[in-house]
């Protein structure tokens, strides 16, 4: 191995000098937490009913200018609803792209559809806008149905329900190029941002591009609530069908116990919730920390010429996860091998979702960046430093 790799697993050991163990993203919990859950037990608010729900909530929409914020039990949850809430339904195909964690697909077949998967750019890691452009343009016409106009795919007769970007490692993709595609078909755009909560998109909060957007706050994301998710939306009518269907599906009223559809149990705990405030009014020291350290990567990396993955143009970035590029698998291997050996966590990108054998069959572009990537791309540690 390269002596500029060894030199980088010192310079993170250094770097994270309080952990034996340096893991990839460690929860850190220096606000209120313990205060929060403690008023939570006093309480006996421990459950579905309390004040820390909305509170997340409403903390979640100001931060992000969404409008509206709906807490439920986890990011994949937040998905699967809001691409139902889309329209997506059994038998309809939705474009996402390869590179992403597995929830992306399966919160779409959990919502009745396909994926089909579309190439990213190489510098966003995010679904490329050229790529989709282009599949499009090959595989999809638009036809009037039932006085709507309807993107169909011409070779498996299937319609889009939706489009589904995600920011990989925070970084935010080509947003409003998608945006602007999307409304062109006529096709809703729900963006995964489960890992790019506090990261900007020409000055916009990455989930408010199109109809709505997910965050997760599994204990590795950026903020936690040891595990939990949230939809945001502009669209009034979006979000209590949101909260409507997370909810049971009961209409409120102060002892009637009545549900006028078949809902989900995917609420929030009031505990989980509790943790979330606590970690939301930190939110803005912990990102400047996440920052610091992606700046210290930056320079270090510079200076020992190894590709380090910066936030795109335009954008403001989260540094949820910083990324290295090295020059093939081989070169990965024996970083990952060495890294590993040495108490350092770093791993590689997750293996392409079409390389997945319940993803095998679905249709995809060539894939040839997410390919690339897939061999060359490495996580470093990333969590806030004490
Ligand atoms: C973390 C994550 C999710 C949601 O994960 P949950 O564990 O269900 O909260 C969805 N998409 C991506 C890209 C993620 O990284």
């Amino acid at each position: 191995m390269e002596k500029k790799y060894i030199k980088l697993v010192k310079f993170i050991q250094d770097l994270y000098k309080d952990q034996n163990t340096v893991i990839l993203h460690a929860p850190v919990f220096y606000g209120k937490e313990k205060e929060y859950l403690e008023d939570c037990i006093d309480t006996t608010f421990v459950s579905y009913v309390g004040k820390y729900v909305t509170k997340f909530e409403e903390m979640t929409a100001q931060y992000t200018g969404a409008k509206y914020a709906i807490a439920v039990v986890n990011g994949t949850a937040a998905l699967q609803i809001a691409l139902q809430l889309a329209g997506v339904e059994s038998g309809d195909e939705v474009i996402t792209q390869p590179l992403t964690f597995v929830a992306t697909a399966n919160a779409i077949v959990l919502a009745g559809a396909e994926p089909v998967f579309i190439d990213v750019d190489k510098d966003t890691l995010g679904m490329s806008p050229a790529a989709l452009r282009s599949w499009l343009k090959k595989n999809v016409e638009l036809y009037e149905k039932n006085g709507k106009i309807q993107p169909v795919n011409t070779s498996t007769s299937k319609r889009i329900a939706a489009i589904v970007p995600m920011h990989t490692f925070g970084h935010p993709c080509r947003i409003d190029k998608i945006k602007t595609i999307a409304d062109e078909y006529n096709i809703p755009l729900i963006e995964d941002s489960a890992e790019s909560l506090g990261s900007f998109y020409k000055g916009r909060h990455t989930g408010t591009f199109g109809l709505a957007g997910i965050f997760s706050y599994n204990g590795n994301k950026a903020i936690t609530t040891g595990g939990g998710g949230m939809i945001i939306t502009n669209d009034e009518h979006f979000a209590k069908q949101a909260k409507h269907i997370t909810t049971t599906a009961k209409v409120p009223h102060p002892w009637e116990y009545y549900h006028d559809e078949v809902g989900y149990n995917y609420r929030l705990t009031n505990v989980s919730a509790a943790i979330g405030v606590a970690q939301m009014e930190k939110i803005n020291d912990y990102l400047a920390n996440k920052r610091d350290t992606a700046e210290k990567y930056a320079l270090f990396c510079a200076e020992n010429g190894i590709e380090f993955i910066k936030e795109p143009e335009e954008t403001r970035s989260n540094y949820w996860l910083n990324a290295i590029i090295l020059k093939d698998r081989k070169e990965r291997d024996a970083f990952l091998e060495y890294s590993n050996a040495r108490g350092v966590m770093t791993r590689p990108a997750w293996h392409l979702m079409n390389k997945l054998v319940m993803y095998q069959q679905c249709q995809h572009d060539g894939l040839s960046n997410s390919k690339l990537l897939e061999d060359c791309v490495v996580n470093i540690p990333s969590g806030v430093r004490l």
